[in-house]
């Protein structure tokens, strides 16, 4: 009961909410804290009496374990929201030029977070919300991913909010370069053929970049300053392909499909790269199995306790 009470039970509920699990247990402990606080005052000032004396000692160690067990929920918090996965099997050795993360790399998500991993019980849902407007990249990965409902086609985005200029894109690539791009900037794919350009390639729809099967490698989801877009179809592709001239004049060239899930754009310049946030999958990260972060909910009984 007391591990449901502090927030420290394994309700599936917290399994995609870290932060949220981490903010009630921070609050948990402030409320404890205050009465803690307020039962030492009292028993110090009801005077000459031994017993009460001793009992604010005693609620005095308590506070030594109760900062214990915060630096823990700390340390959980940050294991998985702030996550830096282990890399294995990847395709190239690892060079980086530089050690920092990027200012745009929002942050690195561990895969059982991703939406198919949710397990529809008690709290462990998908967004329920049709269609859901909610644009953040944590929400759309964590709680959609194969469902995800994407935007509107930028037209059809423009039509309804001419002032808009971003836009989420997702992008699929290896881990490697996953690796690589989280300490640097996203790089433009120069080598042709390249339908849409030299540039930057992003799908509209996140269905779209995994197709049917699961997903190899990492996937990026990003969030994009439009500029000026030069729209294309099918039989106009032929001015953009294997080029950059139309930059600067127009930043982002975008492909209406005639399926539109299947919608693409380029973008010419990392610039227009605002934030992304990368999963990297099952084979490439061996965090889980290393530090069984994996089996952390599996002992869940009774639903919470
Ligand atoms: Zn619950
Ligand atoms: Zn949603």
């Amino acid at each position: 009961m007391h591990r449901l009470f502090s927030f420290n039970c394994n309700c599936p509920c917290y399994r995609a909410r870290p932060r949220l699990r981490f903010q009630l247990q921070l609050v948990f402990l402030v409320l404890v804290s205050l009465v803690r606080i307020s039962t030492i005052i009292f028993c110090m000032v009801i005077r000459h009496h031994i017993t009460t004396k001793s009992l604010a000692v005693v609620v005095g160690i308590s506070f030594f374990f109760l900062l214990l067990n915060s630096l823990l929920h700390y340390y959980h918090y940050r294991e998985w929201w702030h996550y830096k996965p282990n890399f294995v099997r990847l395709e190239q050795k690892i060079i980086l030029c530089n050690t920092t993360l990027s200012t745009k790399h929002k942050r690195d998500l561990p895969y059982p977070l991703l939406g198919n991993m949710r397990t529809s019980k008690h709290g462990d849902k998908l967004c329920t919300n049709k269609p859901c407007t909610n644009r953040e990249l944590e929400h759309i990965l964590v709680f959609h991913l194969d469902d995800h409902q994407p935007q509107p086609r930028w037209s059809e985005l423009k039509r309804l909010n001419p002032s808009a200029d971003t836009y989420i894109g997702f992008h699929r690539t290896s881990a490697h370069a996953a690796a690589s791009v989280a300490h640097s900037y996203m790089h433009s794919s120069i080598k042709p053929p390249q339908m849409l350009g030299f540039g930057i390639y992003f799908a509209r729809s996140i269905e779209n970049t995994l197709g049917k099967a699961r997903f190899k490698g990492a996937i990026m989801a990003a969030k994009i300053r439009m500029g000026n877009v030069k729209e294309v179809t099918l039989n106009e592709l032929n001015i953009v392909r294997n080029t950059d001239e139309r930059h600067p004049e127009f930043d982002t060239v975008y492909y209406n499909h005639k399926e539109d899930h299947r919608d693409q754009f380029c973008v010419y310049d990392e610039k227009q790269v605002l934030k992304w946030i990368i999963v990297v999958d099952q084979l490439h990260d061996d965090k889980f199995s290393d530090n069984e972060m994996d089996s952390e909910f599996d002992d869940t009984k009774c639903y919470c306790i």
